[in-house]
């Protein structure tokens, strides 16, 4: 129905990138500000990844998508930053997130685990953040929107959280979590998943 995402996953070529690949990046990789990973290539190529950027200093951001029961647990100790939606936080933790409380309950058990710091995004409510530095939750609110798609919002999110770690270290990440929101929230208001496009002259000057 309109408004809720509909995905189809062809993951052939994705699968395809291995480790000699990795090893042919690991240049751009160790020399990198952040580096983002999730589970749309082979879970075992990922987690590499974040192990090469921590062994290089680089900040790791981990988005579990598509979501899966049975992640090695070692992604959550190499992740800097572990980013998940309300599904995934359920399929990882059994917790079903309804509302802030059930977040702030897989924030704690994914510190528990070996994150640095967790974000559960609650679709119009935002985000919810914990760290282990400040572990008092912080609900970060997405500002009030009208959603035609909300296809590939958490990957506008998780790229957004990205471009401001890598370009404005300096800003709180409570900072960096609102205005991620804020593009987030701009990609659900057209159809598809490129839908910033049209507007980025509209986007307020202060996200940049
Ligand atoms: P996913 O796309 O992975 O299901 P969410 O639905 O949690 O992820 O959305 C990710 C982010 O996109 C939210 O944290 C919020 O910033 C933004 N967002 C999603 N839906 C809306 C909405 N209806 N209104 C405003 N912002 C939204």
């Amino acid at each position: 129905s309109l408004g809720q995402n509909v995905i189809v996953i062809v993951p052939g070529a994705n699968l395809l990138l291995n480790f000699e690949d990795l090893k042919r990046a690991s240049d751009v990789i160790c020399k990198a500000k952040v580096v983002v990973c999730q589970l749309e290539i082979t879970p075992a190529v990922s987690l590499e990844a974040l192990k090469m950027a921590r062994a290089n200093g680089v900040k790791t951001l981990f988005n579990p998508a598509p979501a899966l029961a049975d992640l090695d647990p070692q992604f959550y100790t190499y992740s800097d930053i572990f980013c998940c939606n309300e599904t995934e936080a359920e399929i990882l933790t059994g917790i079903p997130v309804g509302n802030l409380e059930d977040a702030e309950k897989v924030g704690r058990m994914l510190l528990e685990r070996g994150c640095k710091l967790v974000i559960v995004t609650l679709g119009a409510e935002g985000c919810m953040m914990i760290s282990g530095e400040e572990p008092i939750p912080k609900h970060v609110p997405a500002g009030k929107v009208r959603a035609v798609d909300t296809t590939g919002a958490g990957d506008s999110f998780v790229g957004a959280l990205a471009f401001y770690l890598a370009y404005y270290p300096k800003l709180s990440m409570e900072e960096m979590i609102r205005k991620s929101n804020c593009v987030a929230s701009v990609s659900v208001q057209a159809p598809g998943t490129q839908s910033s496009y049209p507007y980025r002259k509209d986007l307020p000057q202060d996200l940049f």
